[in-house]
């Protein structure tokens, strides 16, 4: 039988890639400079892949998702993709999974090990996790470091290889990185399946595989007070990217029966649709235009996840005006994913109006507790953590 070639080639280019990217040389944490990002630029990008052809391992059109707009994907990473299986979840399947505990580890005379972890995403600037991590690794007292490390979508493939080899023991990825990062993953947890976004990392302390998690899912319901009961309720979410997925998931978990999506673009959103509608048959999904008028008269609850009133973007705006508000019934929830302000625009409109309000801050604490159960498989202390975000947000 002859040979396929072009498959040989591509087979000897990922082996390369694999081992180039698991090779075992400790190096100092890359620094992220101008010139740095242009010489570490893959030579051969390629558009990054589309949503659905994520879920179905194929490669080929770029969307109009934010984070696969990024110019990162060079033949190498492409491989690491075409490896990377995202199945359909089996119908009745839990997205949210409780994180399973291991045991707490055997007491010895040693000293306890000092443990690295980390974040990525570009630009970091300010961030909350580093107080909220350390704040939760002391109350379990565990020694530990949290970095901020910034890093481009261009040297993503340096991290990942940096992250691996030099002791870490997991890290969390933030924007722009959540989707791309998958790519270097050798399993993902079900809460990042439909989410398609991974938010943290666990590095298998004996072989170093990355396993990844999407904690937003969990975060975003632990948030919900008990006595929301979601149960066949239609509920509107303003956004589509990052963590209106993660709210969708959440919501579809507690058997919500109708989620309308409010999107600056419905045509972009149709792809997005089609898949939810075979992920989650028992919910009915549909569209609407975000900048139309909108009455929400039927709605139990309505999630903000787009970045409108949050710091430093649109700080003072509110995604509903007053007017639309109004016309949610007495009984609606009102929760606005955004933490930084504690209070957005649209919480204090909604709490005016008497209405019930979640605040992102919880969710956010939530993530990272999650985050922590997973690295070192003990639960930290939700208020020591709370704590440390309010004393350090502006
Ligand atoms: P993302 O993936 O970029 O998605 C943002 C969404 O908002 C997109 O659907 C985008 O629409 C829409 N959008 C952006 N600007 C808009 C505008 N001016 N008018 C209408 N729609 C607009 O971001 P993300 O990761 O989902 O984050 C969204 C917000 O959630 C951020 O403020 C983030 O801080 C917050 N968040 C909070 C937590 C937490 O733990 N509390 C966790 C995750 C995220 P297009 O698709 O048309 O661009």
């Amino acid at each position: 039988m002859a040979i396929n070639k072009e498959l040989y080639e591509r087979y000897k280019a990922m082996k390369a890639a694999k081992l180039s990217a698991s090779g075992n040389n400790t190096e100092k944490a890359p620094v992220t400079t101008q010139t740095q990002q242009a010489s570490n630029k893959p030579e051969n990008s390629a558009p990054v892949t589309s949503y659905s052809s994520l879920a179905n391992n194929n490669n080929t059109e770029p969307n109009n998702y934010p984070e696969n707009n990024i110019n990162y994907t060079d033949k190498v990473a492409k491989e690491y993709n075409n490896q990377f299986t995202y199945s359909q979840p089996a119908q009745n399947q839990t997205y949210i999974q409780e994180t399973t505990t291991v045991p707490e580890p055997a007491q010895t005379h040693q000293a306890p090990q000092l443990k690295k972890f980390a974040l990525i995403g570009y630009p970091l600037g300010h961030s909350l996790s580093e107080y909220i991590h350390l704040a939760g690794f002391e109350s379990l007292g565990i020694k530990a470091t949290y970095e901020l490390i910034p890093t481009p979508p261009e040297e993503l493939v340096d991290r990942i290889k940096y992250l691996r080899n030099n002791g870490y023991s997991g890290f969390n990825v933030t924007i722009p990185l959540k989707l791309p990062v998958t790519m270097f993953l050798d399993e993902v947890d079900a809460s990042a399946n439909i989410v398609k976004a991974i938010n943290t990392v666990a590095i298998d302390p004996q072989t170093n595989a990355l396993k990844g998690f999407n904690t937003d899912v969990i975060g975003f319901i632990k948030a919900i007070p008990q006595d929301i009961n979601l149960y066949n309720k239609t509920v509107a979410i303003l956004g589509t990217g990052g963590a209106a997925r993660a709210a969708i998931t959440a919501l579809a978990q507690k058997q919500v029966k109708e989620i309308k999506l409010y999107t600056r673009n419905i045509t972009n959103c149709i792809e997005l649709l089609e898949y939810l509608r075979k992920s989650f048959p028992k919910v009915e999904f549909n569209a609407y235009q975000i900048d139309k008028f909108k009455n929400l008269s039927d709605m139990y609850m309505v999630v903000n996840a787009t970045p409108i009133g949050m710091s430093g973007q649109a700080v003072g705006y509110s995604p509903l005006e007053e007017e639309e508000i109004k016309t949610l019934p007495p009984e609606a929830t009102v929760y606005d994913v955004i933490y930084n302000p504690k209070k957005t625009n649209l919480i204090k409109l909604a709490q005016k109006h008497k209405y019930r309000t979640i605040t992102g801050l919880d969710m956010l604490i939530h993530q990272a507790l999650e985050a922590q159960k997973i690295w070192t498989g003990l639960t930290p202390d939700f208020k020591d953590m709370k704590i440390a975000a309010l004393e350090n947000l502006d």
